[in-house]
């Protein structure tokens, strides 16, 4: 006999709180906020066929489901504090449900963020995640704040996701190896949580790289009404994207999609912080060109030659 929605709910998703005054069980959770402090608040809902390929193993899913709500928090150099979650589910399969849990909730842990409450409901499968997290005020990095002068960095590397997104589409075609780790930057990316705190003070804009690199780049640009020089061959990436072709090389990281990197600028004179940031955050940390007052982004190729923009970023109304 299969579980009913409270029995599921209480067999996976009900944890004693450690942080927060009320967790799961009543109308509403509670938790304080702490003097001094803004909360940090972000959503992101994760739809089959359009997130997640019904191939990914379940506990991999429930990590992405957190990791890419926590990579919102990251971007604004928040602390993670406590999430919602909202799940429509087509039928009660407690293998997936199981695995799934896991996945969420070992994350969950990890960056000590408690699941407080959240919503389920039956229909086609959809997850919903909020995520509150903690900022002193005034020091979240926001996208508007990019100076002329300033430098250009990402976190880690670009492009990875796409790649093996290709290979489960069949457009390229992959070593065993190469699937294996591009498909873990796929269906489990590491949220940069500790390197956006690191940043507080130190980047002066920030934003998680989701639709691809230059049409989240294109955001902070707009919002902070400047332009960039990208260098598109300086943009980092595995052994496994370099063996491609350059032109799917220029794809994946400049348009990729799903990196869950940060892209932040900050002041040159600011350069040994950030580095210290990177190192204290245990990612590497890679300059990929400089903001510019002249509005729009320029990119050049590695003989630092303009190389035509043609590359789309993902739109979900567009694409
Ligand atoms: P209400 O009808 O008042 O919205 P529900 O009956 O939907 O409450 O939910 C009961 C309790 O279980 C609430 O505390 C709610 O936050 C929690 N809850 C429901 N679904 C989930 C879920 N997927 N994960 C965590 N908590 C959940
Ligand atoms: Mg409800």
């Amino acid at each position: 006999m299969s579980l009913g929605e409270f029995d599921l709910i209480a067999k996976f998703f009900t944890r004693a709180v450690k942080r927060a005054a009320l967790g799961v069980g009543d109308d509403c959770a509670l938790f304080a906020t702490s003097p001094g402090m803004q909360l940090a608040v972000s959503s992101d809902m994760l739809v089959e066929g359009r997130h997640f390929l019904p191939t990914v193993p379940p506990q991999r899913l429930g990590h992405k489901a957190l990791a890419v709500n926590l990579s919102d928090l990251a971007a604004c150099g928040a602390r993670p504090m406590a999430f919602t979650l909202a799940l429509a589910l087509p039928r009660v399969d407690e293998t997936l449900l199981e695995g799934f849990a896991r996945g969420l909730l070992a994350l969950a842990d990890a960056f000590e963020c408690e699941l407080i409450g959240g919503d389920t409901t039956q229909g086609p499968f959809n997850i919903c995640i909020t995520v509150f997290g903690e900022v002193p005020t005034g020091q979240a990095l926001l996208r508007s704040g990019a100076q002329p002068g300033d430098d250009l960095y990402v976190s880690g590397t670009l492009g990875d996701a796409r790649l093996a997104l290709e290979a489960f589409r069949g457009t390229v075609v992959l070593d065993g190896a190469a699937f294996e780790s591009t498909r873990l930057a796929m269906e489990q990316p590491q949220p940069r949580v500790a390197l956006g705190m690191a940043l507080r003070g130190i980047a002066t804009s920030a934003i998680d790289v989701s639709d691809g690199l230059l049409g989240d780049l294109a955001h902070v640009l707009r919002r902070s009404g400047v332009g960039a020089e990208v260098w598109a061959d300086a943009l980092p990436r595995t052994a496994a994207l370099h063996a491609m072709p350059l032109a799917w090389q220029r794809e994946c990281t400049l348009a990729g999609g799903d990196d869950y990197e940060l892209v932040f600028t900050a002041p040159p004179q600011h350069a040994t912080r950030v580095a210290t940031a990177a190192l204290s955050a245990r990612v590497d940390v890679t300059r990929i060109g400089s903001v510019s007052a002249m509005p729009g982004l320029r990119l050049l190729d590695s003989d630092r030659q303009p190389l035509a923009n043609t590359f789309g970023a993902f739109d979900h109304f567009k694409s």
